[in-house]
């Protein structure tokens, strides 16, 4: 039956029905006759959906914008304001959260209930559900309601406790973390940056939607999930504005039967003559379906001390026992960094539903193998001590998620330690493939062992490995290639590379591993024969080219190289950084008429080349003319003022040549340009893994 049109004696058995169920039993008005009440439909529910329908509509026209000029504003959206913490940028986020916040000091929570997509989301999730006769039931938990508080502090508050606090004492760290600046950045051209891609998306949805709501009731991501919810409930707590009551309220407990935020609204204006549950986000429901017309939202007094005791102190009941709060905690945790950035996919707020619903279902779970009598929503799960046929479902559902959940928890704790361990491999490139003299010491090796161990478990099966296919497994493939050739197994690197190849189809830096490995094993002819064939066809892999071609020089094939340039540029004429390449090769033979020629062709082809500026400066100085070498470089700024080599170049040159004043003027910005350097270095954006 519809909630709305519940009668107050059936939503009190409803709640008497579940299994130690904290139901909620409500009063009735002393005229009505039992069973013929009705709750009135909430009047403000539509006029919610439109608005919270016009929000997404303005999100939709945002995305719109981007897409046809390319540029647009910063995402609108409370996440984005991760960044002022980490790395000090004032984006169009951060102010959005700063005004949501401070208007929440003042009206209360509204944000939830009148902005914010999630609650969309479950509000449709929850109709959907209705009418197909489910009624999602709150599952009410001392412990977990502290998720979005702690959740808020660690995305928010915890990069500037490290920066502030941590760091001073931890040289290494210091060096690693995002230089903090004040910085503004309220225009983007990369609008989905910070932003999952559809395949999280969906599962996004999902997770945070239908099941978050089925497991854990109307709100049970607000209640147990959202970060942003960690800062709007303790600001709602010293708000003016909250729903209040009139000497007109009889205390039937309509309010409390229509609110989805799960605020025992008739006891709570019975109390305090106002709501004060941090939970209410003003959606009006209560103020709407109120016989009495008792409720409104008005300003007032502050809520009154008591009233900001812990829900446990007040007459909530629980689901669950201290015990088992406790031990429903620590699942949470574990299934949450089990998942947290699972395959490099799985964003925070993901990994937050998945948690919630994983614990709910071993909870359940317990509780089928322990009671003899266990229901879940309308079904009977088990009966006099007999599963039912629904029960062994469920149970077969929650070991499933259980069992996901410990496969995930040891790729991830695998792939963990196997950073780890590579991170300490520190050998040069060129030692680990013999390009150079060097040893790998005993010591680099059992790190290599190590990391290779450790991947290895990491990896899908097909490569011996516990995970699933992923996006994740052609680096691990890589990782694995580099680990081998530490160990001196160039022939297992390339095996390794080749598979990988064949699944994944190929990159620029798994070309250049089989390469590597190829020169590794002492066949450089087998090597170079592997690069001209892959450079004839890849015109982006300008890394692969440029290495191909010193080691070429270094072998004495000088001419080798210039040749394989030219069939790239058969191949594609306008490629500028080939010409540059080749230009550099005519440099080498002392061509300077065809050098010079070459790189204006470059230059031309594409004016944002730096490399193209800065070898023509080179030609100019070795023409003896350290002014139109200058000149140049400065025409390169032009087209690229950003760019870090050129700008070091030039700084370089004005030094050389004596002019201190011109070259002080380029140092702020040579400084500016290596800062914003190791910014990109140390990834200034978050991933969908955090
Ligand atoms: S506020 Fe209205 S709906 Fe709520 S208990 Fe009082 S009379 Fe009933
Ligand atoms: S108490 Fe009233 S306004 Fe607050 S969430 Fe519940 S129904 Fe909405």
């Amino acid at each position: 039956m519809d909630e709305a049109r519940m009668s107050p004696q059936r939503s009190a058995k409803a709640g008497k029905k579940g299994d130690r169920a904290a139901g909620v039993s409500l009063p009735v008005l002393p005229e009505e006759k039992a069973g013929t009440t009705r709750i009135a439909r909430s009047r403000n529910a539509p006029k919610r959906a439109i608005v919270l329908i016009f929000v997404q509509v303005l999100i939709i026209l945002h995305i719109v914008q981007w897409l046809i000029t390319g540029t647009t504003t910063t995402p609108i959206e409370p996440s984005e304001a991760m960044e002022f913490g980490r790395s000090g940028i004032i984006n169009a986020g951060l102010i959005f959260f700063a005004v949501a916040l401070l208007s929440t000091l003042i009206l209360g929570r509204w944000f939830c209930g009148w902005g914010c997509h999630v609650v969309l989301l479950q509000d449709w999730c929850a109709w959907m559900m209705k009418k197909c006769g489910i009624r999602p039931k709150p599952f009410r938990s001392r412990l977990l309601v502290y998720v979005p508080l702690i959740l808020a502090a660690y995305m928010f508050l915890w990069p500037a406790f490290l920066r502030l606090v941590i760091a001073p004492y931890v040289p290494d760290l210091h060096r690693r973390l995002v230089p903090w600046e004040l910085e503004t950045e309220l225009i983007t051209s990369d609008f989905w940056a910070t932003f999952p891609g559809v395949m999280v998306a969906i599962p996004f949805l999902f997770i945070c939607g239908f099941a978050a709501v089925y497991f854990l009731g109307s709100k049970g991501f607000c209640t147990y999930g959202c970060p942003y919810g960690g800062f709007f409930a303790p600001l709602d707590r010293h708000a003016r504005g909250r729903i209040r009551v009139t000497d007109a309220c009889e205390g039937c407990g309509y309010c409390t039967a229509v609110c989805t935020s799960n605020v025992r609204v008739h006891e709570e204006v019975r109390d305090f003559k106002m709501v004060v549950d941090p939970g209410c986000m003003k959606c009006m429901d209560c103020v709407s379906v109120c016989p009495k017309e008792a409720l409104y939202f008005g300003f007032g007094p502050a809520p009154p001390k008591e009233a900001k005791l812990p829900a446990a102190k007040r007459s909530v009941q629980y689901d669950l026992s201290w015990p088992e709060e406790i031990v429903l905690a620590i699942v949470f945790l574990v299934t949450f960094l089990a998942w947290r950035g699972a395959y490099g996919l799985i964003p925070a707020l993901m990994a937050i539903g998945i948690a919630g619903c994983v614990t709910f279902l071993a909870w359940k779970l317990w509780r089928l193998l322990r009671d003899a009598n266990v229901t879940f929503h309308r079904h009977r799960l088990r009966k006099h001590g007999r599963i039912t046929a629904g029960g062994w479902t469920f149970c077969c559902t929650a070991a499933l998620a259980v069992a996901a959940t410990i496969q995930i928890g040891i790729v991830e704790a695998s792939y963990h330690l196997a950073d780890r361990a590579d991170d300490r491999v520190t050998v040069p490139l060129g030692v680990a493939f013999g390009l150079s003299e060097g040893q790998v010491t005993e010591a680099q090796r059992a790190h290599a062992r190590a990391g290779l161990r450790w991947y290895r478990w990491a990896s899908e099966v097909r490569a011996g490995g516990v995970g699933w296919p992923s996006p994740r497994q052609p680096i691990i493939d890589r990782r694995r290639a580099w680990l081998l050739a530490v160990i001196g197994s160039h022939d297992e690197a390339e095996a390794v590379l080749e598979q990988s190849k064949r699944d994944y189809g190929p990159t620029e830096t798994l070309m250049e591993g089989l390469y590597l490995a190829a020169l590794g094993q002492g066949e450089n002819e087998r090597a170079y024969a592997l690069a001209e064939a892959t450079l004839r066809e890849h015109r982006t892999y300008h890394d692969l080219l440029s290495r191909v071609v010193q080691h070429m020089v270094d072998d004495g094939k000088i001419s080798r190289g210039i040749d394989l340039c030219r069939e790239r540029l058969d191949a594609f004429p306008d490629d500028a950084r080939t010409m540059g390449l080749l230009a550099l090769l005519k440099l080498e033979q002392g061509e300077m008429t065809s050098a010079r020629s070459l790189l204006e062709r470059a230059r031309d082809a594409e004016p944002e080349y730096a490399g193209a500026y800065i070898l023509l400066s080179m030609v100019d100085l070795q023409g003896g003319d350290a002014q139109a070498a200058t000149q140049t470089l400065l025409a390169g700024l032009e087209h690229n003022p950003k760019s870090l080599p050129l700008l070091e170049r030039l700084v370089d040159l004005l030094h050389r040549t004596g002019r201190r004043d011109q070259a002080a003027s380029y140092e702020q910005r040579l400084e500016e340009a290596r800062e914003a350097a190791r910014r990109d270095r140390l990834g200034r954006t978050r991933g969908v893994a955090e």
